[in-house]
């Protein structure tokens, strides 16, 4: 009954994420005008704006005009819901909750916009510094470290690589939290996984990484 009810909170969770992130991509206030559909505009009653239940009994689609509803929502509350039960399951600490919290959003973005927001990377920077100085006790001498190596990486990418700087940027935050080896393993992890994907499912010779570096980063977090 309780991983059924946290579920659902996360599922909240999820469902409260996708309206910022949408009304942020689409450069809208986050507290009004109040949730509508897209279609014929109608503001969504309470009763429809249930986490999962709504979307199932309605079918996916708005109860006044019947156009169907972004199943994104859906799968971000499913998601969110996920992510919730492993937290009961695993009790990571809540700087490595809230970082995956994070990435999830994140990873959401990436996929739908293949695009990485400057505000939440810097969120979850700081978020992971605090861990790594406070949880870690991890030097500035280690940092400066980090951050000459990140650099050369940056500068190597820029001729050589070209990945998305915004992945790269990722990299070197989980390494806050992850160390060096938790990193490479994730890497190896993630990379398999989006090879995978891009020969098998997707079938595109350019994906988003981040949703992968985040299942990298979560198997690390539960194994290692
Ligand atoms: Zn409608």
């Amino acid at each position: 009954m309780i991983l059924i009810l946290l579920f659902w909170v996360g599922a909240a969770f999820g469902s409260f994420f996708s309206l910022i992130i949408q009304r942020c991509q689409r450069a809208e206030s986050i507290i009004s005008p109040r949730s509508h559909c897209d279609n014929c505009q109608i503001p969504i009653s309470r009763i429809d704006l249930i986490p999962i239940i709504s979307f199932l009994i309605l079918r996916g689609r708005c109860r006044n005009c019947k156009a169907k509803i972004s199943k994104q929502l859906f799968i971000n509350e499913l998601l969110f819901g996920g992510l919730f039960l492993l937290q009961a399951q695993f009790w990571f600490a809540p700087l490595i909750f809230s970082s995956l919290i994070m990435m999830l959003i994140l990873s959401i973005i990436d996929f739908q916009k293949q695009m990485v927001p400057t505000k939440l990377l810097i969120i979850l920077l700081l978020n992971n510094l605090i861990y790594y100085f406070f949880i870690k006790n991890e030097s500035i001498l280690t940092l400066s470290l980090i951050v000459i190596i990140y650099l050369i990486v940056l500068w190597i990418n820029k001729f050589y690589l070209k990945i998305g700087e915004g992945d790269i940027d990722i990299i070197f935050i989980l390494l806050l939290i992850l160390g060096i080896n938790g990193i490479f393993i994730s890497i190896i992890i993630s990379t398999i996984f989006a090879l995978i994907s891009a020969i098998f499912i997707l079938k595109a010779n350019r994906i988003a990484f981040i949703p992968f570096l985040n299942c990298g980063y979560l198997i690390c977090l539960i194994f290692m």
